[in-house]
């Protein structure tokens, strides 16, 4: 017989997306980051930490550094595409008003 792990938190997954305003700094430049609730990574660097399984929710386990590998410019707006240095999961998030738009530049394929 196979043993297959119970979990009992295995409540249907919420699809919604928990707004959080929090401060962090980054561990990957320093930065201090004034959330405002939205924030999932740092507008210097655009390092982000694998922390949601959806977005805001806080349940990924992992804990790795998200580090961007490229970037898209569509209808005005920058898309970020990020894989976690610790378990390679990927994920892309819309870039916020106040990223590091220099960078966002550099990351676009040429
Ligand atoms: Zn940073
Ligand atoms: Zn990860």
């Amino acid at each position: 017989m196979e043993k297959i792990a119970q979990n009992k938190n295995n409540e249907l997954q919420s699809k919604r997306f928990s707004r959080r305003v929090e401060d962090f700094v980054c561990e990957v430049c320093g930065t201090h980051v004034s959330g405002n609730g939205y924030t999932d990574h740092c507008p210097n660097c655009l390092c982000s930490k694998h922390v949601d399984i959806n977005p805001g929710d806080r349940k990924a386990e992992c804990g790795g550094i998200m580090i961007p590998t490229r970037t898209e410019y569509a209808k005005h707006e920058f898309i970020i595409y990020y894989k976690c240095t610790k378990c390679s999961r990927e994920k892309r998030v819309k870039a916020a008003e106040d990223d590091n738009k220099e960078l966002l530049m550099e990351l676009l394929p040429r």
